[in-house]
């Protein structure tokens, strides 16, 4: 069965900046399923999952318009320390904050006695990567699954 919209793939993928080491595979953990055509993913990810089947094995490179997007000048947030906690901070660092929207990664730019300043751009902004993608197994999504935009049971949404 090829992976196309509404259906659920699960894979393995390993992604890394172009040119360099890998910084995070799933193969220590359970795959990743996604329900696809709906935004789950980045987009070139997902366009290049498309067509594939089970067993397919590849890589494909992803631009970093098509995957976490350019960075952004003007997304710096002064944040009182104390929302930091005991963590020790360091300039580069990346750390995640509870915001309003919700936990966020963050880059950390400057450490002053009271507040810190951070970059809001998503820390894989800006960057072209690199996946290497193993299509574990694709199946056809429920119509409550597409109804709602996202996969059920193993691996998805629990409700
Ligand atoms: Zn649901």
């Amino acid at each position: 069965m090829k992976i196309e919209k509404d259906r659920v793939v699960r894979f393995h993928y390993t992604v890394a900046e172009a040119g360099q080491e890998p910084v995070e595979s799933s193969k220590d953990r359970d795959p990743l399923v996604i329900l696809v055509g709906h935004g789950n993913i980045i987009p070139g990810l997902e366009k290049a999952l498309e067509g594939h089947e089970a067993g397919d094995n590849f890589g494909v490179d992803v631009a970093a318009a098509d995957a976490y997007g350019e960075r952004r000048e003007g997304l710096s947030q002064r944040v009182p320390k104390k929302h930091f906690g005991e963590q020790r901070l360091a300039p580069g660092m990346q750390v995640v904050l509870n915001t309003n929207f919700g936990p966020r990664a963050v880059t950390i730019e400057k450490v002053g006695m009271s507040v810190v300043d951070v970059d809001l751009n998503h820390p894989m902004a800006g960057k072209d990567l690199h996946f290497d993608i193993e299509i574990v197994d694709v199946r056809e999504a429920q119509p409550e699954e597409i109804e709602h935009g996202h996969v059920h049971g193993d691996g998805g949404h629990q409700h």
